[in-house]
């Protein structure tokens, strides 16, 4: 089978998503990768299907036990025989998994770090064909990342001890140089395949509010989005059980999750909320990372989280599956307070030095500035997001809070053609922040020396603000109107387009952010987008739910394991009427086919 069968006869897939195949391509020519993509990408499939196709056995090292059960039960619902070895298993369970994988039962196995190099592990590895270590979360080996794991240093010493050396695999989600460095070192990559996908999540919808009864804001949405899933992510547990009381002396369906509750509890909640049994679950940060749950449909910050890492990670916890999903932040004056709090008195540092301590301490301060400005913005969330980690949008999405109601389009040719002609005039020869100051009027001594307060558009933009220019700038840039040399100094440059604007020919128009107003409004609960397969019959998609939760019952799987809400949404759209039409549903294999088709096919057709 080629990589593309074994999409489809497995995961019921037609196409690969944004840097899968590049990945996938390196590992089977025996290459290194190091994949950093953001959750819900599918980093999975990237070790996956190679895994299916190589000779011999992968080893998939996870850090927690919920990760791998949620994994290894996945794959055996697309018929892949897989398993896990960790510290869940009693000792006779583990021999005897660890008997299958001699006989060469499992093409994957997950494994977790402590096992690695115990004897009875290494036994079985040096002597088994190992074709390929897979490191899932490799974020965890730097000390730089929020979930340092001490015993991911022992992968290293695994592989050393290997009779040869597998293709080495990690994936991550966490952007930052310094954590992608330690990654490619400590495990030791040899001349990795590094990929970097885009850091947007188209799918997700991004607000945020601030009210002064956020409890009610909060019951409203609930109220607004029947039967759909969600995260309620709160800063202290004090604030979980308040929410979590409230809302379920309301009726509705809530657990809670903190690090204060017992290890039963903990477990028995987050499973509800899994196997849709509980469909709210209000939690501290401490859940999440096991969490691979695709159909969350939404998640409230009922505070503001201490820093947009916090933030972009517990909100892309929402539509894994890629259908709409909305991110939400009530934002509350305290919520600085408190954070600054935990900041103040963070005793995760104790063991660095004075100097080290109070790095950290800025480096946090800053953060918490920068996230605060998150809830402040007037410009495109997204914009702002995406920024932050270092990319670039463009400056409007469409499908945030405030490109939704802040936005408006504005005539911008006159700032078109001043910024354009004043490029013309001083022959190309300067950068962006030149170009700016000049229309601007600056007098400033790079201005004087360039004797740009000569040039004729010299001051023609003075009213107008520096950053409207700014983003004037970019949208001529991403639309070719100017370009940016690439040689040792960047500077502006004409394309063929820009004439058009500067003889008058053509209007420029774009969207931009209100000017700040006095009043803040209050924004309005934004409509619900169908991206993707339109409409969709509400009552149809009620009963293919219905379906899917008795058969997760008699399996004994989470409902989102049978299938995905985007597979029955595309069911409810296309409404199949074959198997051959049901196997060009996305997330219909051939195994699920095998077991759940018919069934579904009734439902649609009877
Ligand atoms: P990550 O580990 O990057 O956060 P996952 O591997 O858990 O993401 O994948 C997220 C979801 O995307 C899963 O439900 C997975 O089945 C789905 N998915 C992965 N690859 C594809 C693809 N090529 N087409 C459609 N869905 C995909
Ligand atoms: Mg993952």
């Amino acid at each position: 089978m080629d990589k593309y069968q074994v999409l489809k006869q497995y995961f019921g897939y037609d196409k690969f998503r944004e840097g899968q195949e590049l990945l996938i391509d390196s590992i089977l020519s025996g290459r290194d990768v190091l994949g950093i993509m953001p959750t819900g990408a599918g980093k999975s499939l990237c070790y996956q299907i190679p895994a299916l196709m190589m000779e011999g056995i992968t080893l998939v090292i996870s850090p927690l036990i919920s990760l791998m059960k949620d994994q290894v039960a996945s794959l055996r619902q697309a018929g892949v025989s897989a398993a896990y070895l960790n510290s869940s298993l009693s000792s006779a369970q583990y021999f005897t998994a660890l008997d299958n994988a001699r006989a060469g039962r499992y093409p994957i196995i997950y494994v977790a770090p402590e096992r690695l190099t115990t004897e009875s592990f290494l036994d079985f590895a040096v002597h088994a064909k190992i074709a390929m270590v897979a490191v899932d979360e490799a974020h965890c080996v730097s000390q730089w990342g929020q979930d340092f794991r001490p015993s991911y240093l022992k992968i290293v010493d695994f592989i050393h001890r290997l009779p040869y050396r597998p293709v080495v695999s990690a994936f991550t989600a966490t952007a930052t140089q310094a954590v992608r460095d330690d990654v490619a070192d400590i495990l030791m990559l040899q001349d990795p395949t590094v990929l970097t996908t885009g850091f947007d999540r188209p799918n997700l919808y991004f607000a945020v509010y601030s009210l002064k009864d956020k409890y009610g804001a909060v019951r409203n949405y609930l109220d607004c989005h029947p039967g759909e899933n969600g995260i309620i992510y709160c800063l202290t547990r004090k604030t979980v059980e308040e929410v979590c009381g409230r809302l379920q002396r309301d009726g509705y369906s809530a657990t809670r999750y903190h690090a204060g509750l017992d290890d039963g509890e903990r477990q028995k909640n987050q499973d509800d909320f899994i196997y849709d049994r509980k469909r709210i679950i209000v939690a501290t940060n401490a859940f999440g990372m096991g969490i691979d749950k695709s159909d969350v449909r939404f998640v409230l910050h009922y505070n503001m989280p201490k820093n947009m890492e916090s933030y972009y990670q517990e909100a892309g916890r929402a539509g894994r599956d890629g259908e709409p999903a909305e991110c939400i932040l009530y934002y509350g004056g305290q919520d600085v307070i408190t954070n600054q709090l935990f900041i103040e008195n963070n005793r995760d540092n104790e063991e660095l030095d004075e100097a080290a301590r109070q790095a950290v301490l800025e480096r946090d301060r800053e953060r918490l500035k920068k996230m605060t400005y998150y809830c402040f913005s007037n410009e495109c969330l997204r914009d702002y997001i995406l920024r932050y980690f270092g990319e670039y949008g463009d400056n409007y999405c469409g499908n945030c809070g405030n490109c939704l109601s802040q936005f408006e389009t504005v005539d911008v040719t006159e700032y078109a053609r001043g910024l354009i002609g004043c490029v013309g005039e001083c022959r190309q020869r300067y950068g962006i922040n030149v170009i700016i100051d000049t229309v601007r009027g600056a007098n400033n001594a790079k201005i004087r020396q360039y004797r740009m307060n000569e040039n004729s558009w010299y001051g023609c933009l003075s009213t107008v603000p520096a950053h409207r220019l700014r983003q004037v700038f970019n949208h001529l840039l991403v639309n070719d109107y100017l370009s940016l040399s690439s040689d040792e100094y960047t500077v502006v440059r004409l394309t063929e387009r820009s004439g058009e604007v500067l003889d008058g020919s053509l209007s420029v128009l774009m969207k931009l952010a209100r000017e700040r107003e006095e009043e803040p409004k209050t924004k309005k609960k934004p409509a619900r987008r169908a991206v993707g397969f339109g409409d969709v019959d509400e009552g149809l998609f009620e009963r293919l739910r219905q379906l899917r939760s008795e058969i997760a019952k008699e399996e004994r799987v989470p409902p989102y394991m049978v299938f995905s809400d985007k597979s029955l949404t595309h069911m409810c759209a296309a409404r199949p009427q074959s198997k051959a039409e049901m196997m060009e549903i996305s997330g219909v294999g051939e195994f699920k086919y095998k077991k759940y088709g018919e069934r579904f096919l009734q439902a649609i057709n009877g």
